[in-house]
């Protein structure tokens, strides 16, 4: 069989097979979750600690495999005309939420010359959000998440810096690749997704860091020109 396949058929095969093996998992996974809900209300308070760790660890077995999902199907997605400043305005209050429990600002600097683009909202905000996250991880509290805006004649950039530790050359290399993670309970699939977002997007990102400063991906949007 195999030898019968073309390269493009042999990746819509796997796509295929991502979507359906994560529907079969997803499907028990979501029975186990509302039982395991009920028997938390049931139970003593004193086990509470315990069903809280495995809703949890429940929400973020889920969340690897959307992410699996959306990076094994590369497919096409729907684009309509809107305006990144929207879309960061909309993943605001939730970014706030977090850099505030990590005691943590965010700094916003939108240029007032971004254009309407064609995005996929959905998408978009799932790359901010990966960004983001990835920048309060890296820092302590009292650090600064800035997420910034830049309109040039043909293209526009999205940029999320910190004031982290930085990320050493050698590292820098392997961050897009999938699975790779420093972190004991990282899925190494943010960044794989927020290239290949990029890429649907005729995009491409690009990472500046330097130790001990800090770290800044900014997310290059050809062909946008301004009007
Ligand atoms: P995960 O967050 O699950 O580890 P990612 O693909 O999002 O997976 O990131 C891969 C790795 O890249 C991280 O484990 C971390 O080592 C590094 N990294 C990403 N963003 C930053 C950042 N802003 N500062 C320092 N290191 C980073
Ligand atoms: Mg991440």
């Amino acid at each position: 069989l195999r030898s019968e396949l073309g390269h493009a058929e042999r990746l819509s095969l796997v796509g295929q097979m991502a979507a359906s093996i994560t529907h079969e998992i997803r499907n028990p996974m979501a029975v186990v979750r509302g039982f395991m809900q009920l028997m938390r209300e049931k139970s003593p308070s004193s086990l509470d600690h315990y069903y809280k760790i495995v809703l949890e660890e429940l929400d973020r077995a889920n969340g690897i495999i959307s992410d699996f999902l959306s990076l094994a199907q590369n497919r096409i997605v729907e684009k309509e005309e809107c305006h990144l400043h929207d879309i960061i305005h909309d993943l605001s209050p939730l970014l706030w939420a977090d850099a505030n429990l990590r005691g943590q600002s965010i700094e916003l600097k939108l240029s007032e010359h971004v254009p309407d683009m064609q995005l996929n909202s959905k998408e978009i905000k799932q790359l901010l959000l990966n960004l983001s996250r990835n920048a309060m991880e890296a820092m302590e509290d009292r650090g600064v998440l800035t997420i910034e805006t830049i309109a040039a004649a043909d293209n526009v950039e999205l940029r999320v810096s910190d004031t982290g530790p930085g990320i050493p050359k050698p590292v820098q290399d392997k961050l897009f690749e999938p699975f790779y993670t420093t972190k004991a309970k990282g899925t190494g699939l943010g960044l794989a997704l927020c290239i290949s977002i990029a890429e649907r997007h005729n995009g491409t990102i690009v990472v500046d860091s330097e130790e001990g400063r800090g770290t800044t991906f900014a997310v290059v949007f050809k062909n946008a020109p301004h009007g």
